[in-house]
């Protein structure tokens, strides 16, 4: 139950041995962990199908369960008015932009949306690509090259390393979230290349914890970098009126030269965005192959996430309400003993377990006893850092936290022990 459905049989023709892709190490490696995971019992916690929009409850295999698995912060994804204005968008324009948008894509919802993000931002402009992971990619790849180099922190998301990695730039990871470390790395290498840039994020989606924006300004400015900041899971979040992590620290935004974003978490909608200077979002709109060669954003989905940017200024108690929970939650938890790692009280908690097979075990408890949260596991992090990832929304009550973390802190002595007990069964 709640599992899409399965793949139709191999057509015939398939046995030609130079065109089988069983017999890829990629796909053997994945066989071998879907065969461990099945005989561990934890198989059933990944593309498990939602039955309708997920909020703070959610049903699965027509269960509903209190979820703590995705990023619709604000809690707006399915609301009216989200609904009428996407609704409006498809009546006028279709479910497609029909083309790229340099050519034959442009519809009014592209630009009216890139209008409000650049505003949030303080920006001069703002251009919206039709992945977040994409945005990432294809901008640190448009802006750096070869005689460059791209300091990131090491927590940085995959996007942001491909990036670089695709960049062709010289790339220098710093200890996470250590600015005296930047530096260091700062005064030893910068010299070296031509451009530089530190590229970072607003809030980190796996530890819940912020970086010292008002250092990394300073540093920017000795030593003559680019500030990149992915404010992917801060948008919404931090700052009174959920702008970001400029608002929060009360800075004019001024002092990043790139701001990105994603629209699939507070703005409920798909996509990537870029704010900054005219002449930054001219050229990813001009060159960026990532936007240049690749469709329009949906303009229904451009429509809603324009809403959504609507209805998180017009609402600012949505923010202060996910605020008041997101600290709530973080002081419940560590008073029932439980480690919450670097989390600072951010809408990203994470609960450390530590060991892939005891998280992906206690997930599955409290799956079957009506908590949905998800498991991160080695390698998305270290084996010895693996912990359950709460997202919370502005829609969770004290009550639900309560639950889940009650629930978390019976379990998970229970699973350790079951886990040292099958370990050394193994021994
Ligand atoms: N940046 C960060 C920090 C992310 O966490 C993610 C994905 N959650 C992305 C970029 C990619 O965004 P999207 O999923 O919208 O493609």
């Amino acid at each position: 139950p709640g599992r899409a459905t399965g793949h139709a049989p191999a057509p015939s023709g398939t046995e030609d041995s130079a065109c089988d892709f069983s017999q890829f190490a990629d796909v053997k490696k994945i066989a071998i962990h879907k065969a461990v995971a099945k005989q561990w019992g934890i198989d059933s916690l990944y593309f498990l199908c939602h039955e309708g929009v997920a909020r703070d409850t959610t049903v699965i295999g027509g269960k509903t369960c209190l979820n703590f698995s995705t990023y619709d912060y604000l809690g707006i994804n399915g609301s009216e008015a989200l609904n009428a204005a996407a609704r409006a968008a498809l009546e006028k324009y279709g479910s497609s932009s029909s083309g790229s948008r340099p050519t034959s894509g442009e519809r009014p919802p592209h630009r009216e949306l890139e209008r409000a993000l650049a505003d949030l931002h303080g920006a001069q402009d703002c251009v919206v690509f039709v992945s977040g992971h994409a945005t990432n990619v294809w901008t640190i790849y448009q802006l750096f090259k070869k005689r460059d180099v791209v300091f990131y922190d090491s927590l940085s998301h995959n996007s942001i390393i491909q990036g670089a990695q695709i960049s062709g730039a010289v790339r220098l990871p710093f200890s996470h979230n250590d600015l005296d470390a930047l530096e260091e790395l700062l005064a030893a290498e910068r010299h070296r290349y031509h451009r530089a840039l530190i590229v970072t994020e607003g809030l980190f989606s796996m530890d819940g914890d912020i970086p010292d924006l008002p250092r990394l300004a300073e540093l920017k400015k000795k030593y003559g970098c680019f500030l990149m900041v992915d404010e992917a899971h801060a948008l919404g979040v931090l700052g009174p009126t959920g702008r970001g992590l400029a608002e929060h620290y009360g800075m004019d935004p001024g002092v990043v030269d790139i701001w990105m974003g994603t629209l699939s978490k507070t703005l409920c909608g798909c996509g990537g965005y870029v704010a900054g200077r005219a002449e930054l979002v001219e050229c990813l709109k001009y060159l960026a192959p990532g936007f240049l060669y690749s469709v329009g954003m949906s303009p229904p989905l451009a429509a809603a996430s324009r809403e959504a940017v609507a209805v998180m200024l017009r609402e600012p108690e949505r923010v202060r309400r996910l605020q008041e929970t997101s600290r709530f939650f973080l002081d419940y938890a560590r008073q029932k003993g439980l480690d919450t790692g670097r989390a600072q009280g951010y809408a990203v908690v994470p609960i450390m377990v530590g060991g892939s097979v005891e998280t992906a075990m206690l997930a599955a408890r409290l799956f079957h006893q009506g908590v949905y949260v998800i498991p991160i596991i080695f390698p998305v992090v270290e084996e010895k850092a693996a912990r359950l990832r709460f997202f919370l929304s502005c829609s969770h009550t004290k009550a639900q936290v309560r639950q889940a973390l009650d629930l978390v802190a019976k379990e998970l002595p229970l699973v350790r022990q079951t886990a040292a007990a099958m370990a050394e069964d193994r021994d």
